[in-house]
């Protein structure tokens, strides 16, 4: 997704940064950021939320 009217850090390009589980927004110089790391199965699997709200909604 291209948003125009974002204000991009010029270290993190939109494809690298990570995108919030439930919306899809690109977390980029995100105060609000969560990041929830668990092992299934041996695999490290990162998952990323634009807000406490978003996770929690995950989380179910
Ligand atoms: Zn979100």
């Amino acid at each position: 997704m291209v948003d125009p009217t974002s204000d991009l850090n010029e270290d993190v390009s939109e494809e690298e940064a990570p995108t919030c589980a439930v919306c899809g927004a690109a977390l980029v110089q995100d105060p609000d950021h969560r990041v929830v790391t668990r092992v299934d199965d041996g695999q490290v699997e990162t998952t990323h939320f634009c807000s406490d709200a978003h996770r929690e909604e995950w989380a179910g």
